[in-house]
Formats: structure tokens, sequence, C-alpha cells
């Protein structure tokens, strides 16, 4: 059998080390307490708040929202693998498995770090989703005497995602949870109608709907059909899971009303390669079959 060359390209991977990637903070009563709340642990056994859970774990090297390890870091890549894949076609990623092992409890006033290495790679398997690798990262957490304290495998599946055949008639979009807050809303479309519920105590407008305004406290609203026009506050451009009804990959956007609310809608497919935060957009009704109508966002001629 021909050996694959892109496989033995991400086997090149295999065993490199990166870091240490050092903890931003020292294992700490607050961010126990925070993690516990959200975690809601009241049926964890192990209730002693001078120690970290264990699961708490990979928490201590998490980079933040802006992605940059603290200081003291080794800055590269760990994850260099992914930009193989990602060349290659492998986008669409599934989180299959992670399983953490504990050496010991950490307690505060610890710090932290750990290293990541690629350590293994499968061979090419072709899934229900596309072909693609399992890849397994394993980090190994030290502590400050250079001491294994745990680690943590994740497995993940890289795939091309398969964009099938275009049927003639594409089925109905997948429909929403509706309820009775929401209902005048999905109504509303049905009749080719954008409805936005309106306070009628204060005028606020709010999306998504719900049952009492935010400023005001009132239960009492009306409805306000805004021009359609608006700008896009941001995007994203959904490659799984597929749906035909609207043309995948499909762009969505959070769109910036003139009205001044924002709203969740479908993105022109046609308009894929030039969106851009800021654009100016309007709604035009896409009409699926006498049921289901949806306003999608076309790209509004620019100047
Ligand atoms: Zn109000």
């Amino acid at each position: 059998m021909m050996a694959e060359p892109l496989l033995a390209e991400l086997q090149s991977y295999i065993g490199i080390r990166t870091g240490p990637v050092i903890a931003w903070d020292q294992v700490n009563a607050p961010m126990i307490r925070h993690w516990r709340d959200a975690i809601d642990t009241e049926n964890e056994v192990e209730q002693d708040p001078s120690e970290a859970p264990v699961t708490m774990l990979p928490v201590w090297l998490m980079a933040g929202i802006r992605g940059r390890p603290a200081p003291g870091s080794d800055f590269r890549d760990h994850r260099a693998i992914m930009k193989v894949l990602e060349r290659e076609g492998f986008v669409g990623i599934l989180g299959t498995n992670c399983e953490q092992e504990y050496e010991r409890r950490l307690l505060p006033g610890e710090r932290i770090s750990s290293v990541y290495e690629v350590e293994a790679i499968s061979e090419r398997k072709q899934t229900k989703f596309g072909p693609g690798y399992f890849i397994t990262f394993l980090q190994s957490f030290h502590d400050e005497k250079n001491a294994l304290v745990g680690t943590m495998r994740l497995r993940i599946l890289r795939y091309v995602p398969q964009i099938g055949s275009r049927r003639p008639q594409p089925p109905p979009p997948p429909q929403p949870a509706i309820s009775q807050d929401t209902s005048f809303f999905w109504e509303g479309l049905k009749e080719a109608k954008l409805l936005i519920q309106r306070c009628t105590g204060c005028g606020l407008l709010r999306h998504p709907p719900g049952p009492a305004c935010v400023q005001c406290h009132s239960f009492e609203w009306d409805t306000l059909r805004p021009s359609g026009q608006g700008e896009i506050y941001s995007f994203v451009i959904i490659h799984q899971p597929l749906f035909e009804a609207f043309d995948p990959p499909h762009p969505v956007g959070l769109i910036a009303l003139d009205e001044g609310v924002r709203l969740v809608a479908p993105l022109a497919s046609s308009d894929r390669e030039r969106l851009a935060i800021g654009k100016r957009v309007h709604a035009v009704f896409q009409t699926y079959d006498e049921h289901h109508r949806m306003p999608v966002f076309h790209l509004s001629a620019e100047g």
C-alpha cells in the first residue's frame, strides 16, 4: 500500500513538545468558589474549600478570552498540526473524548504549568461526517518543582465536511421551539412580516421576545414592523450541522437593525465571500413553502 503523504506529514508532529505554558494565577480560593458555583458541585464528594477540586486542573491553565499565555510561557502554537489539516480541507471539528488523570490535589498558592504534545494520530477514517483523522493531544501539568500533578488527553476528530449533492426540492428549514412569548414572531414570519416586540410602557424594543420589559418592568407590549434595514454587527459561517434548506455552508448574522435592536438571522449565501462587520444589509423574505418564510439579510448596494 502506498504511504499517504499527508499522514506522514501529520505524524511528524507526534512527540514534539511545546511549553511550558505558565498559569496566569496561583491556585486561589475566589476561582475555586466561582467554579463550584458554575459547576453546581452540591453533590461533589470533595467539599473541603481549602483544596481545589481536582477536576479544575485545566482551569488554571486557561488563556483567557484573548487567548494570551501568561508572561514567561512558551508562545509557540501547540496546535500547529491543525494548520496542516485546515490547509487540506479538514476544517470540521468534533470533540469526541477527554480523559483527565490526577496525581494529587492542588492547594491555594501553587502555580502550575503545562506542556503539550500530539500524542497520537489515527489513519484516515471514513466517518459519517466525512473523511477525517482522530488526533490525541496530551497536556501534562506540573507543579513548581516540575513534578507531575495531572494529565489531560483530548481526542478530537478533524474531518472534511461533506456538502451533499443538492436535492431538487430542498427540505424546509428546521423548526424553532415556539413559546407563548415568541409565537407572535413566528406567526408574523408566516405572513412575511418581521415583528419586533415593543414595550408600551417605555417604548423599549426587545429581541428575542420576553415576558417583561427589562427597563420599566411592564408586561404590556405591542409590535413594531422594522424597515428591515441594518448592518452586520457580527456573523459566523456554519459548516455543521448541514441544513440543505440554508444552502450550506450558510452564513448567519447578528444584525443591528436601524431601529436599535439586534436580531439573529440568516445572511444570503450568495454574499458569503463579501461579508464584513459593519456592512449594510436589508431583509428579503425567502419563501420555502406557504408555512415557512424567513427574512434573509442581503448586502445592500454600497456607497
Ligand atoms: Zn418598558
